[in-house]
């Protein structure tokens, strides 16, 4: 069996549809790799919810539908980007992923980073913001994004929030504005100084 490092695209989806590394993998339906455009803008959210394991797919329910609204207000649809999660596997009752879950499950992303050479990492919500901005709380940074090496990282709350806190729906919108010039930035960056390889965090 190959290693993670050394499987395409689609190899890696078919692989973790078929992961067996952690607990999640029991009471799965469909485990959901992502989906999308290479070289673009990836977009990390945590899980997936019942609807996404149903179909197999990401952000598939109401905040998949906010999603596409926040992608189509900068004209963005969302074949034209990556969407994936911090982890493949429905947790039980939507419960937050464990740190062994997320451990067992950092490969996948990881070579997907390495693959898709995304100018631009969305970090959706506060585990991929774990992530992405170590150390940071959403409410300082969400809305904001730095540079490193020729790739973007922009933070933004999850769009799940906005469905629980009304309030939020309105900064997250607003935030989401932001990105183009931060997608500039990136595309500026990658002319510049094109990506080798994957940077692990
Ligand atoms: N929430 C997530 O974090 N990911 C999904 O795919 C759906 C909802």
């Amino acid at each position: 069996m190959k290693e993670v490092r050394d499987l395409s695209l689609e190899e890696l989806a078919e692989r973790i549809r078929v992961c067996p590394d952690c607990r999640l993998s029991q009471e799965r339906n469909r485990a959901v790799p992502g989906e999308g455009k290479g070289e673009s803008i990836l977009f990390v959210g945590e899980a997936p919810g019942w609807h996404e394991d149903q179909m197999g797919r990401p952000f598939v329910g109401p905040a998949g539908k906010f999603l596409e609204e926040l992608l189509s207000s900068i004209g963005l649809k969302r074949e034209e980007v990556f969407i994936t999660n911090m982890v493949k596997c429905r947790p039980p009752a939507n419960r937050d992923p464990l740190p062994d879950e997320m451990e067992a499950c950092r490969k996948y992303l990881d070579r997907q980073i390495e693959l898709l050479r995304p100018r631009a990492i969305v970090s959706l919500g506060r585990h991929s913001l774990a992530r992405f901005f170590p150390g940071k709380t959403i409410s300082q940074v969400h809305g904001s994004w730095r540079k490193e090496e020729s790739t973007i990282y922009f933070a933004m709350y999850h769009p799940a929030a906005a469905l629980h806190q009304g309030n939020l729906r309105k900064v997250i919108q607003e935030d989401f504005l932001k990105l183009p010039q931060a997608i500039r930035e990136a595309e500026k960056a990658r002319a510049e100084k094109p990506v080798q390889q994957l940077s692990f965090f």
